[in-house]
C-alpha cells in the first residue's frame, strides 16, 4: 500500500502511555492521523474503536500503521500479525520480551517490505544529544546510573510488571540503559548483576549492574523500585575534562555541577517525529543495545530473593 499523508494511524492497547504521551502527540502531528483505537477495556472518543487487531483488520483495511502501547510480554503476537497483514509497526519500549522474538519481527518486516520502529523515549531527552556530543570527545573515568523510584507511585495498577518477561525495575531501568547506549562513544557490555526478587514476584525490584569498558572507564547501575522520598533518575559521568551528569531521566544537564540545559517536554513528539521519516524513507529502525544489557543481566544475575512487596 502507498503511504500518502496525512498517515493513518491505530493505537492499539490503551492504558497510561498510550493516554498521557501517544494520544496527544499524534494529534499534535500534522503527518498523522488517528483513526482507530484497538482496546479490550477502553475507547477512545471520536474515532473508531475494536476490540482485536482482527477487527481493526477487518474493518479499517485503509489503516496502514499501528502503534502498540500494551507490555511487552503482550506485544510479540499482535506485532507479528500486523506485520504479516501488511501494517508498519511502531514498537513501546521494550520493544520485546526477548531479543529472539524482535530479531523475528525485524526479518519479517524485511520480507514484508514494512517500517518496524523500535522506540527508546528517554533517548529523545533534552540532554542526550548534547551529552552525546559532548562526550565524543573525551575520556571516560567513571560512569554511574542511579535510578530509584518508588514503584507504587509510578506503576499502580500495574501487575503486568510483576510478571516474566516484563522485566520487573528493568522496565524504567532500560530508560537508563537506553540513554547509555545512545550516548557512549564505544560498545561496552555487562559482567555482573546482582537482582533482587521479592519472594512473591517473578521480576526484580532492584538491580546493581557492572559493565566492561575497553578504555577502562568504570560503569555501574543502580535500580531500585523500593524508593520513597526523592525520586532519582541520575547519570553521572567523570571525565578527564570535568564532571557531567543528566539528571531527571534526561531532562536535565549539569557541567561541573552548573545547570547547563533543562526541559520537560518533547520526547513523544520526537517519536512521532523521526517515525513520519522513517516512513517516508521506507526504512526502519530497532536498535537492540538496551534490550541485550537486559538479557545479559538476567544470564548472569545472581538472584537474591528479598521480602514479599505488595503494591
Ligand atoms: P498500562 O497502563 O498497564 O497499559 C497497558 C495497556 O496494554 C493496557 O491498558 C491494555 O490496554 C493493554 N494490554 C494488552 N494486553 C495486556 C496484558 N496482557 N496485560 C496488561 N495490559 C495489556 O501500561 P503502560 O504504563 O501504558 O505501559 C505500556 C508500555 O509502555 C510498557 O512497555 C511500558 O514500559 C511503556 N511505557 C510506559 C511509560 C509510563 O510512564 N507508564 C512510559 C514509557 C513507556 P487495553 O485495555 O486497551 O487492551
Amino acid at each position: 500500500m502507498t503511504l500518502t499523508k496525512p498517515y493513518k494511524l491505530a493505537i492499539i492497547g490503551v492504558g497510561k502511555i498510550a493516554r498521557d504521551q501517544h494520544l496527544p502527540s499524534i494529534s499534535d502531528n500534522p503527518d498523522f492521523t488517528l483513526e482507530a483505537a484497538v482496546s479490550r477495556n477502553a475507547n477512545v472518543d471520536g474515532i473508531d474503536n475494536f476490540a482485536s487487531l482482527a477487527d481493526l483488520l477487518d474493518n479499517r483495511p485503509d489503516i496502514p500503521i499501528v502503534s502498540l502501547c500494551m507490555p511487552p510480554t503482550a506485544r510479540f503476537q499482535i506485532a507479528w500479525d500486523a506485520l504479516s497483514a501488511g501494517k508498519h509497526v511502531l514498537l513501546e519500549k521494550p520493544p520485546g520480551a526477548t531479543l529472539s522474538e524482535v530479531h523475528s519481527l525485524i526479518s519479517l518486516a524485511e520480507k514484508n517490505g514494512l517500517t518496524l520502529y523500535a522506540t527508546w523515549h528517554s533517548r529523545h531527552a533534552i540532554a542526550v544529544a548534547p551529552a552525546k556530543k559532548w562526550l565524543s570527545t573525551r575520556q571516560i573515568k567513571s560512569l554511574k546510573i542511579i535510578w530509584k523510584e518508588d514503584v507504587r507511585r509510578w506503576h499502580p495498577n500495574q501487575p503486568w510488571i510483576w510478571q516474566a518477561g516484563n522485566a520487573g525495575v528493568f522496565d524504567p531501568g532500560i530508560n537508563a540503559l537506553s540513554i547509555l547506549t545512545e550516548i557512549m562513544p564505544h560498545a561496552i557490555h555487562l559482567t555482573s548483576a546482582d537482582l533482587e526478587f521479592p519472594a512473591n514476584s517473578e521480576t526484580p525490584i532492584a538491580a546493581k549492574l557492572q559493565f566492561f569498558d575497553p578504555y577502562g572507564g568504570d560503569i555501574s547501575a543502580e535500580f531500585d523500585w523500593r524508593h520513597e522520598g526523592h525520586q532519582t533518575w541520575d547519570i553521572t559521568i567523570e571525565t578527564n575534562d570535568g564532571t557531567l551528569q543528566l539528571s531527571e531521566g534526561g531532562a536535565k544537564m549539569y557541567r561541573d555541577g552548573q545547570l547547563e540545559l533543562e526541559g520537560h517536554d518533547g520526547e513523544y513528539a520526537a517519536i512521532y517525529a523521526h517515525f513520519s521519516n522513517l516512513l517516508s524513507a521506507q526504512k526502519s529502525d530497532v536498535d537492540l543495545a538496551p534490550l541485550r544489557h537486559v538479557a545479559d543481566a538476567f544470564m548472569l544475575g545472581r538472584r537474591h530473593v528479598t521480602d514479599a512487596f505488595f503494591d
